[in-house]
């Protein structure tokens, strides 16, 4: 995949954290249970970190408060050392959002939908057109960038989604359930898209129910349950810490038990 499309980031900074959220909790109005519940988790910079759970965990809820869309009951998140409640507009340009509701215009072509996203980051004239053009060729839509969105197949949308989230080279790329619906080839472009931004120093917060993904994947995941997190580490060290298991979806079903969740 064509990392060199990428905007490098200062990869020269030392590793440090870029992501505190500390005792965070969201009691939805009406809810007696918090949806999320006591939440503490650490990003490293430049690490991909999977946030992993049931149906119902707390994880949209999460990433809802750490992208600025809702506001936390009690409990603070701060991002590059900035808290994101209290200052959601420098938020809004240290990350990018590749929500799990696709987040685009459908009567419009990508390409429009990349010139009206990077017009609200700030970018404009040849800076813009420049990235528009990095960003649809490492989604692979160069040849359809000037295609309506409703005449896209779910992978390519998903792709628009993804370019639409990295436009502004943000610090912190969050992505939820980025692969859902999609064939082999488009997940396949978009896992190596992610590890080409890694490589390229970003840092990414990846949701997903495909375990095997989050192993191959993430540099460390937390497995979130009821609200809160019930266990963190590297895949490798999850795996070796628990007896029986062999891969991410034992451990996960070992932790998360094998009861529905609806
Ligand atoms: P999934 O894997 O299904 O996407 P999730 O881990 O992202 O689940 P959330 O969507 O954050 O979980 O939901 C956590 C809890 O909060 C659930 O019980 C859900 O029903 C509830 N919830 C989510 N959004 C709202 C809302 N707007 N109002 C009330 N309750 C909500």
């Amino acid at each position: 995949m064509p990392t060199d499309h990428l905007t490098p980031i200062d990869s020269s900074s030392p590793p440090d954290d870029i992501l505190k959220v500390r005792n965070l909790v969201k009691l939805y109005r009406g809810a007696v249970i918090p949806a999320v519940n006591g939440l503490d988790f650490t990003v490293r910079r430049g690490e991909i970190y999977g946030l992993l759970g049931p149906n119902g965990a707390g994880k949209t809820t999460a990433i809802s408060i750490i992208c600025t869309l809702l506001r936390p009951t009690s409990g603070t998140v701060n991002l590059c050392g900035h808290d994101v409640v209290n200052n959601p507009a420098i938020a809004r340009t240290l990350f990018g959002l590749a929500p799990q509701e696709l987040a685009l215009y459908p009567n419009l072509t990508a390409r429009e939908n990349l010139r009206y996203f990077g017009r609200l980051y700030g970018l404009t004239g040849r800076a813009l057109s420049g990235r528009i053009d990095q960003c649809l060729a490492l989604a692979g839509l160069s040849d359809s960038a000037d295609s309506r969105i409703d005449t896209y197949s779910g992978g390519m949308k998903r792709r628009t989604n993804l370019a639409a989230a990295v436009l502004h080279t943000p610090q912190l790329l969050v992505l939820d359930e980025p692969t859902v619906g999609i064939d082999a080839q488009s997940r396949n472009m978009l896992l190596e898209n992610l590890k080409g931004f890694r490589d390229a120093g970003m840092t990414i917060i990846y949701t997903t129910h495909y375990m095997e993904e989050a192993q191959q994947l993430c540099n460390r995941v937390a497995v979130m349950d009821r609200g809160s997190i019930i266990a963190t580490g590297t895949p490798g060290v999850l795996i070796d810490q628990m007896e029986g298991c062999s891969n991410l979806e034992d451990v996960f079903l070992h932790l998360t038990g094998k009861q529905l969740r609806d």
